[in-house]
């Protein structure tokens, strides 16, 4: 049987530029026009085919009759007093996901979805009870991105992204690999690589993968406790990678790349907050020259059973990591009352 052609796909957004020349080739277009599409949806954020007054009429008019240009439909949610504003983005394929702003002076932070839900399930974290319904695609990603910014307006400002919403961002590796390079490309997002940071629970041999891509966001790893008995129990991707194979994919990651890395730690009322678990803390820091990111838990009551430490406790298990040569800060928590903080992302029937 001859081959039949694939068909272009109907939705341009999150296309690379690579299929974006795919695609413009099929118009009788040259590639460069491929980068003036890109520069469009991505830096200009115009999104009708009509308005791309750089290309040819007739070019625009077969866009814009055989194509779309959907980023997914934005639902801002109530901003907290703090001024976080949670948003959940509507997807042209389905299904939603939930997208954080958070600004801190002039400081802009935006924190996406990789998953519709996540397949790790933590026991302190909300997303992992919706266990996982699809990996989301680069478009749906970057996606929030361009909604959010947009809605804030941010114009040309610079702003960070992370990958710390709903979902395990390397499970979805691909779709999230190719959502880095977008927001990274010059053509694209232009965002600083070192603006990108990519979380992930510990999916060991994901971090190594990634500390060999030519464009490379960077890492903070969910250590949330130094020992294996608690951890196991806390994340049951521990049992799969356990401490000492996680540590040495973060060592590895040292080597290739140069860069250095960060800790995260939920802090667990009586779990992980002792002061053994502090100092075996520093020494997992301080060996691997890592930062840690000290994050009280945060509590959705009737779902999560934990607490997390007193304040003067979390302030104290910093100043001790600091005392012994770890680099430490507290991340504490914005948008709690918007149910927008670590942990507390989840698109559940029962939840508001
Ligand atoms: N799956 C990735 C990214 C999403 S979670 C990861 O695990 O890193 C982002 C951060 O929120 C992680 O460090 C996670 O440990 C933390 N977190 C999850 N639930 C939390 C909660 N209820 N309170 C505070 N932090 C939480």
């Amino acid at each position: 049987m001859p081959a039949v052609p694939e068909a272009p796909p109907r939705n341009l957004w999150g296309l690379d530029r690579d299929r974006l020349v795919e695609v413009v080739g099929t118009l009788g277009l040259r590639p460069f026009h491929a980068r003036q599409i890109q520069a469009w949806m991505y830096a200009r954020g115009v999104l009708h085919p009509a308005l791309w007054t750089d290309l040819p009429a007739a070019a625009r008019e077969v866009l814009a009759r055989e194509h779309v240009v959907d980023p997914g439909r934005l639902v801002p949610g109530d901003a907290a007093p703090d001024g976080t504003v949670k948003y959940r983005v509507g997807l042209a394929a389905g299904g939603a996901a939930e997208c954080v702003y958070m600004a801190q002076g002039a400081r802009v932070t935006l924190c996406v979805s990789s998953q519709v839900g996540c397949a790790l399930a933590c026991e302190f974290c909300l997303t992992g009870r919706m266990g996982l319904a699809r990996h989301l695609d680069a478009g749906e990603i970057v996606g929030q991105v361009a909604g959010v910014a947009r809605d804030r307006g941010l114009g040309t400002r610079p702003f960070n992204v992370v990958f710390m919403g709903m979902g395990e961002p390397l499970h979805n590796y691909d779709g999230v690999v190719a959502a880095v390079r977008l927001l990274a490309d010059p053509g694209g997002f232009g965002l600083s690589r070192r603006r990108i940071t990519v979380s992930t629970a510990g999916m060991a041999p994901a971090i190594e993968r990634l500390a060999t891509e030519a464009v490379r966001p960077r890492l903070a790893v969910s250590l949330n406790a130094t020992t294996d008995e608690t951890r196991d129990r806390l994340m049951p991707i521990n049992r799969r990678y356990p401490l000492e194979r996680l540590l040495a994919a973060c060592r590895q990651w040292v080597e290739r790349t140069r860069e250095r890395f960060t800790f995260e730690y939920v802090l667990l009322r009586g779990v992980n907050d002792g002061d053994d678990d502090v100092e075996r803390l520093a020494a997992i820091a301080r060996r691997h020259r890592a930062k840690v990111n000290l994050i009280p838990f945060n509590a959705v009551p009737g779902w999560l059973p934990y607490l997390p430490p007193p304040d003067e406790r979390v302030v104290e298990i910093r100043d001790r990591l600091l005392a012994r040569r770890a680099p430490a800060s507290i991340r504490w928590s914005r948008g709690r009352d918007a149910r927008a903080a670590c942990g507390q992302l989840a698109v559940l029937p029962e939840l508001p």
